[in-house]
């Protein structure tokens, strides 16, 4: 149907004990990762965690101390980028400013020596929703639309591959939740791989099929977003995504399907099989995320339907933030536990030195080795 996106098939991206060492420091540690045809994939994590150089190393510009790099199937570690069936769209378009939008998305097929160009750059000024720009400079285009004419200007040299460095990094926040969404409608469209590195989890979580976070060096942790966020398996993923309240617990028993752990003089459950190393007497660490857990008043404590997780509390802060209110609440069991409660029905007794009752279904819990790492 004259849909040249379509006729660029996604490849695979195959990273085989690649690594990275600049002298003795090492921003990179042997990693293997496949990352699958016409996926979406994240690479998620704080400044300095090697996620940059990573995407550098698929793109080829930079050259990795050990280890392959495939993609499509084909070894391409040691060809040059732009021999690569990749391109990169930088957090800085590099637009050329002289060059209006149309012969800047052009620019690619003209530098290969293509003559007739008009059809294709109007299909990929239209994927990018840009039909009516093609004569703007790109300074007369705001951050989000400049943006998106990197993406065509990428795109129409049909990779297999696009890799995005912090693309967004520009963008004021609500341009930037925009400019999320739009992305993932053209990587829909056009089915190829795109490798997004960002250090901005909600960002990840919103495109990403499948994100890999980023510590130190290494992936600390691959999985689809909700996956990540509902089982975290490291306390620097629990914490990395949004907000968890970790509680130092102790482990008492296996009873059928539930891990029994003792905290604060209570007793609170967790599905078994996310801890099946726990043996009794160990340690471990109970989590919660904030908005997973109801708070009631103590005086209606009674009225908690049993098999819950509870916990006893009182609320030290309370903050009001139009959606919701985020609660602090010191337990026995642990100091500072955050609660997020919808503003549906505030209950006006919930204010700071109320005596309440924390309480959550524990299949929402999840468990963490209490010795992995320090808190
Ligand atoms: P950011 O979001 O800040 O770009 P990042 O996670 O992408 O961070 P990288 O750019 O991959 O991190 O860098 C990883 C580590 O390698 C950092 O500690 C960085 O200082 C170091 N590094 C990167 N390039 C070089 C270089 N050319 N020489 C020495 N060290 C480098």
């Amino acid at each position: 149907s004259g849909d040249t996106a379509s006729a660029a098939p996604g490849g695979d991206v195959r990273l085989t004990r690649i690594s990275k060492s600049y002298g003795s420091f090492t921003a990179v540690h042997p990693l293997d990762l496949t990352i699958p045809a016409g996926s979406f994939f994240a690479l998620l994590g704080a400044s300095g965690c090697g996620k940059t150089t990573t995407l550098r190393m698929i793109a080829g510009l930079e050259e990795p101390t050990t280890g392959t790099v495939s993609l499509a199937g084909q070894d391409v570690t040691a060809l040059p980028p732009y021999k690569r069936p990749v391109n990169t769209v930088f957090q800085s378009y590099a637009l050329f400013p002289h060059l209006d939008i149309y012969e800047n998305v052009a620019f690619g097929l003209r530098r290969r020596g293509i003559k007739s160009v008009k059809k294709q750059v109007h299909e990929m000024l239209e994927l990018v929703q840009l039909g009516d720009f093609a004569r703007r400079k790109p300074q007369q285009l705001s951050g989000g639309q400049q943006q998106r004419v990197a993406v065509a200007r990428a795109l129409i040299n049909h990779p297999q591959v696009l890799l995005l460095d912090e693309p967004l990094g520009a963008l004021d926040l609500k341009l930037r939740r925009q400019m999320q969404l739009e992305l993932k409608r053209i990587q829909t469209e056009v089915g190829i791989t795109f490798v997004h590195v960002t250090h901005d989890q909600e960002e990840a979580m919103t495109m990403a099929d499948t994100v890999a976070v980023m510590n130190g060096g290494r992936v600390e942790q691959l999985g689809a977003p909700a996956d990540l966020y509902e089982n975290p398996r490291t306390t620097f993923v629990a914490n990395f995504l949004g907000t968890s309240n970790l509680i130092t617990a102790e482990v008492a028993e296996k009873s059928g399907e539930d891990l029994v752990v003792r905290a604060g003089g209570g007793r609170l459950a967790l599905p078994a099989q996310r801890c099946t190393d726990a043996r009794p007497g160990d340690r471990v660490l109970l989590g919660i995320r904030p908005e997973k857990i109801t708070l009631s008043h103590a005086d209606d404590a009674g009225a908690i339907p049993d098999g819950r997780n509870r916990l006893t509390g009182r609320i030290t802060e309370s903050s009001f933030i139009g959606v919701s209110t985020q609660y602090l609440v010191d337990s026995p069991a642990a100091a500072g536990l955050s609660v997020y409660e919808q503003n549906i029905e505030r209950d006006p007794r919930l204010v700071p030195g109320a005596e309440v009752v924390l309480h959550w279904n524990p299949a929402h819990s999840f468990g963490l080795d209490a010795d992995q790492s320090p808190l």
